[in-house]
């Protein structure tokens, strides 16, 4: 089984093969960061405007790689939201033109389902399964039974764990997106201002990040008042040591609760050197496996698509022809569809 995955929800235009659900083939990423750099963050139109221009090229080159053509594809799969509207419609509508005129199967896929079936191409999952989900929109726990199923049992009330990382590094004049940088000061740093941790009521899995940053930008200026001077490096420490704390801890517990098997992180944040090492010391002496994926499969890519529509195709999702791109797509409803 071959399976054409295609991304294109914020500034990454991608397009992968994979064979069987789980082993890569061809895996293509056009990253935009250098045309959005200078505007501190992803601007809408630019990323539309560069998926036009790169999807063609990016899907060519991903057949080439893979010595493959459209006659070899099952299916054919692609992000159809959350995301930026004007992103995701380049990839819908190349999938569809694609599809159609080869009569292969549709398959609308949930990039969140992506970044989390990034890990499936690593390793088997394991039931029941939780997910750290930590992305620059995202920062949810998600229980899974079975494949497929998606069941949020805690998440953000403010920003996205990514998105503070980039406000924060802003806030230290790094270019973006800031989360690598800070992480990288962060290991060169010490954690030496206590910034508040967000653990919010008894038991719940919720998450916050809004009083952090603030808490970051008061003491930067409180500290200019003083005359007195942080290290970079010492601010990154401090804010990375409270956001690990607080993930590793509330993931710990939800493991724990649910009898977890296996514990997966996803999204760009999995990435963090910090957080990776954290959660092996945390998980190091349970019977929980753990697992992230490799660095390149944790930021926005096709595979990881390709890999949550295989599970779809299998189970028999198809998307009618009037496939629409869906900004804000709700993970548990698209969970429960059949289509
Ligand atoms: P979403 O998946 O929620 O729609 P997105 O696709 O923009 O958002 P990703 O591509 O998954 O997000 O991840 C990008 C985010 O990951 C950015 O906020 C970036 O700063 C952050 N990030 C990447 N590497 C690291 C790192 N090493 N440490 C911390 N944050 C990181
Ligand atoms: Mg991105
Ligand atoms: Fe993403």
């Amino acid at each position: 089984e071959y399976i054409l995955g295609i991304e294109t929800s914020c500034d990454e235009t991608a397009a992968a093969i994979i064979k069987d659900g789980r082993e890569i083939v061809s895996n293509v990423v056009a990253s935009q960061i250098e045309s959005h750099k200078r505007f501190g963050g992803v601007v809408p139109e630019i990323a539309s405007r560069h998926h036009v221009e790169q999807v063609t090229l990016v899907l060519e080159e991903t057949f080439a790689k893979a010595g493959l053509t459209m006659d070899d594809i099952d299916a054919v799969t692609v992000t159809e939201g959350p995301g930026l509207v004007g992103a995701l419609l380049v990839g819908v509508n190349a999938a569809k033109a694609l599809a159609f005129s080869h009569n292969k199967p549709l398959i609308g896929v949930h990039h969140i389902a992506g970044h989390i079936y990034a890990n499936r191409l690593v390793k088997e999952f394991e039931f029941p399964l939780l997910a750290l989900v930590v992305s620059g929109g995202h920062t949810e726990l998600i229980l899974m039974k079975e494949h497929g199923d998606f069941n949020i049992i805690g998440e953000t009330r403010d920003d996205a764990a990514g998105e503070a990382y980039d406000k924060v590094a802003r806030t230290l004049n790094l270019p973006y997106p800031g989360g690598p940088k800070i992480d990288q000061l962060a290991h060169e740093g010490n954690s030496v201002i206590d910034f508040p941790r967000a653990w919010l009521e008894e038991g719940s899995y919720d998450f916050s990040f809004s009083g952090l940053k603030s808490a970051v930008i008061n003491t930067l200026h409180n500290a200019k008042q003083r005359g007195q001077v942080y290290r970079n490096e010492d601010i990154a420490a401090s804010f990375q040591s409270s956001v690990v704390d607080v993930l590793v801890e509330k993931t710990y517990r939800a493991a724990k609760n649910y009898d977890i098997k296996q514990v997966i992180v996803a999204g760009g944040v999995a990435a963090n050197k910090g957080l990776r090492s954290a959660m092996e010391t945390k998980f190091d002496d349970e019977a929980i496996d753990l697992m992230f994926p490799p660095i390149s499969l944790c930021t926005d890519n096709a595979a990881m698509i390709a890999a949550a529509g295989s599970i779809a195709f299998n189970q028999g999702h198809r998307a009618a022809w009037d496939l629409n791109a869906s900004p804000g797509l709700d993970l548990e409803r698209y969970a429960q569809r059949k289509n």
